[in-house]
């Protein structure tokens, strides 16, 4: 669905990514996993249209979109904080795309409606988003970049914020989700064991260069560099 060939990335004099090749396949649940400051947040963004490459292509659904703008492109982003809108209640911020989209009234309630019922918060519709939790608020954001029924869901460590339990919780959730509606989603973190647990497809980053991809068993049993194995090392 998504294919990135020989991406490059330079702030100023830095260069932040190296030259990305990537084919990434519809219903596939993907993970950028990598140490800090190796460049996967920056990719993460290229694809969603928030930044441009310096060099490359990005092709999606066989098309060039590296100049079309976020709200044009299939893909949605949910952010590690949560950033949704304080002053609108649970339903109401789900709704806040397809309101602007000028949608009917009870199409917009139907798919609210799914998709509480989807992330598990029937009933919440009226709630204050800011009395929820933080697991909870987070559910809120998946439903609210789902709603519109992008074909790929992008993840910044959306987990990064939750304590250890609802962490594990989440991530069976996520999955769940992601099968349930069948969708691609690119996932980062830089967390070995959640990337192990969660993801068809793995992809190793480390400054700005792919080190391996592979499945997670790929990756934990047949490491094909030395980087790859001491990382994936460091989460025994
Ligand atoms: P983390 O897990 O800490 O978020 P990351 O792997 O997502 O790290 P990036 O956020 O992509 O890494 O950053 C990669 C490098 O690019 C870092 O050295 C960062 O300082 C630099 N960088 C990112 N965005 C900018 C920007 N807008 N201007 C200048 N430098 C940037």
């Amino acid at each position: 669905i998504i294919e990135l060939k020989n991406i490059s990335k330079n702030f100023e004099d830095q260069q932040v990514l190296k030259g990305i090749d990537l084919n990434i396949y519809e219903n596939e649940f993907l993970t950028l996993l990598g140490p800090s400051g190796c460049g996967k947040t920056t990719l993460l963004r290229i694809i969603g249209g928030f930044e441009e490459p310096s060099n490359g292509q990005l092709i999606f659904d066989g098309k060039d979109i590296s100049k079309v703008p976020p709200y044009k492109r299939e893909v949605n982003t949910v952010f590690q904080k949560y950033a949704l809108f304080p002053f609108l209640n649970v339903a109401d911020n789900i709704a806040f795309g397809l309101n602007l989209k000028k949608m009917d009234k009870d199409v917009i309630e139907k798919k609210v409606s799914k998709m509480l019922e989807l992330v598990g918060l029937k009933g919440f519709e009226k709630r204050d988003v800011t009395l929820l939790s933080g697991g909870q608020q987070q559910r809120v954001a998946i439903a609210r970049a789902l709603v519109n029924e992008p074909k790929v869901l992008l993840l910044d460590e959306p987990l990064g914020a939750l304590d250890a339990k609802l962490r594990k919780d989440m991530q069976t959730e996520l999955k769940k989700i992601q099968k349930e509606v069948g969708i691609t989603f690119i996932f980062v973190t830089h967390d070995q064991e959640e990337a192990l647990s969660m993801s068809d497809t793995i992809v190793v980053l480390n400054d700005g260069v792919i080190q391996q991809i592979g499945t997670p068993m790929d990756i934990y049993n047949e490491p094909q560099n030395r980087f790859v194995a001491e990382f994936i090392g460091e989460s025994n």
